[in-house]
Parts: C-alpha cells; sequence; structure tokens
C-alpha cells in the first residue's frame, strides 16, 4: 500500500520550511520509491512542548530501540507485540507516576522508610480504550493495576472519508469520580481521539482527570486536542513528522497497528 505513497501530507506548523524540505529527503534507494523520513529534530522538539504544557514525550533513551524495532516492516508478530507491550508498559507508568501519592512511614525488613503510595485505590482507576487499536492498552494495564475499572469506546474511522464514526460505548457509573487514563496507539488526525473525549465529558469526566496515552502522535492530532480539551494531558512515546494526506497515517509510522497487533494482515509486510 506505501509502496508508492511518495506524497507528503502535512508536516509540522513549527517548522522551517528547510526541515520541511528534510523531512522528504527521498529514499536511499532509488528505485524502490519510498521516502526516507526523518525524524523532528530535539529543538523543534522542545517547541513543541513549550506550545503544548500539558505535552509529555518519554525519555528518547527509553523509547528508541523498542520503537525501532516495532516500526520495522519484517518485525514479525511475536516481536512486535512483546515490544509493543513494553512500550505500552512505559507510557502507562509514566501516567501513573502522575497521581498524587501520600507520604507514611512504613516498616522494610530492616527499618523504617519513608514510602510514597498512590492516594488512589486501583479501582479509582479506568482505562477507556478506543477500540479496537486501544485494547493492545488492557493487558499491560491489568498486570500494572489488576482491580481498575475498563470502558470501552468503539469508534471506527471510515475508510473512505476518514472520518471517525461513533458505534458503542460501555463505561463504568461512576466515571466522572474516576482518574480516566484514555488509550489508543496512534494519535493522528485526533478525530476518534476528540469524540472519546467528548463523550467523557458527556459523563461528567473532568478534563483535567484525564490522561490520554499515544505510542506515536504528530502535531496536527495533538493541536486538535489541546485546542478543544486544554486541560487534558498527553503522554506519548514519540511525535512524527508527517501526516499523510488521504490514508491519515503517520509517517514513518508503524503502519496499521491494529491489524500488526492483534495479526490481522496476512504477513509482516504489514500494509503491502
Ligand atoms: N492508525 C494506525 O493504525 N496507524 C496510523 O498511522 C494512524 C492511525
Amino acid at each position: 500500500m506505501f509502496r508508492n505513497l511518495i506524497k507528503i501530507g502535512g508536516c509540522l506548523g513549527l517548522l522551517s520550511s528547510s526541515n520541511i524540505l528534510c523531512n522528504q529527503i527521498k529514499g536511499k534507494n532509488q528505485d524502490d520509491q519510498l521516502p526516507h523520513y526523518h525524524f523532528i529534530n530535539d529543538h523543534d522538539l522542545q517547541k513543541l512542548q513549550k506550545k503544548h504544557t500539558n505535552l509529555q514525550i518519554i525519555d528518547r533513551s527509553y523509547t528508541e530501540h523498542i520503537l525501532s524495532v516495532i516500526r520495522d516492516v519484517q518485525t514479525d508478530i511475536v516481536d512486535f507485540r512483546k515490544h509493543a507491550d513494553r512500550l505500552i508498559r512505559i507510557l502507562i507508568e509514566q501516567a501513573i507516576s502522575q497521581i498524587e501519592k501520600q507520604k507514611h512511614v512504613k516498616q522494610s525488613p530492616l527499618g523504617y522508610y519513608d514510602a510514597h503510595e498512590l492516594i488512589f485505590q486501583d479501582e479509582e482507576i479506568c482505562f477507556v480504550s478506543i477500540l479496537r487499536s486501544g485494547n493492545a492498552f488492557l493487558i499491560e494495564a491489568l498486570k500494572i493495576m489488576t482491580g481498575a475499572s475498563i470502558g470501552q469506546i468503539l469508534i471506527q474511522r471510515n475508510e473512505e472519508t476518514s472520518q471517525p464514526s461513533y458505534f458503542f460505548q460501555k463505561l463504568p457509573k461512576n466515571i466522572k469520580d474516576q482518574k480516566v487514563i484514555l488509550v489508543d496507539p496512534m494519535l493522528a488526525t485526533g478525530g476518534s481521539a476528540s469524540m472519546a473525549l467528548k463523550i467523557l465529558k458527556n459523563h461528567g469526566v473532568k478534563e483535567e482527570n484525564i490522561t490520554f496515552l499515544a505510542l506515536v502522535s504528530c502535531e496536527q492530532g495533538l493541536s486538535k486536542l489541546f485546542s478543544e480539551y486544554p486541560k487534558i494531558k498527553i503522554i506519548t512515546a514519540q511525535v512524527d513528522p508527517i501526516l499523510l494526506q488521504d490514508i491519515n497515517y503517520l509517517a514513518p509510522g508503524i503502519g496499521d497497528f491494529g491489524d500488526r497487533y492483534f495479526g490481522t494482515v496476512k504477513s509482516n509486510q504489514g500494509q503491502q
């Protein structure tokens, strides 16, 4: 599918035109027609984080190997799942690290120490998955917080129009009193996430109680969500430079995350 795709979609609004050109460098093998995408440089990433103060990008040293493996079209389903799960765990731990802690003194086998423990019980946390790909987060989420609630919202992109359509939701009755961790691996246009956030707000969830986790995101999706919901937090492992027009996939991207994670593509050749 991507073989002949050299059309570049939107680039970071923050980037200078020379950087945009750098992001469109042609593939090293001229025969294969594939573009070679370059990541956003540190300076532009810092600008992005200054613009969106509620955006957190995980330290690259934790994620670059893992992301390099899952982006690779040759990675088979076993390695894809293994590495995606590792990255998901890092994102979830980062989200949980932001929840308030209570300091109290406890005893180790050797003496007393200052314990800092979450003030919330697992039951006060709700993971909300945007189906289908968001479900990939649930295995790791429940390993970390066995008692957390799970909400699910089915929003699917129309293949032709790329517009999100709402199908189904099942959320806990007390969700407005919970800390909500909304999960979807890829933040592209932000259409589905925006619809899911609207549903959460309609259920009384406060924006400041919502953290959105995406493995990979792009400037367009981040800007849309922060302009509509300025008080949410977004945690992502990497911000990709390109949102491909028409198909609304990120580049260099991962391809169709759900197909690769759930094994609904026939081979490891991903999108072809
Ligand atoms: N969903 C995906 O699976 N991949 C993208 O690049 C964008 C949305």
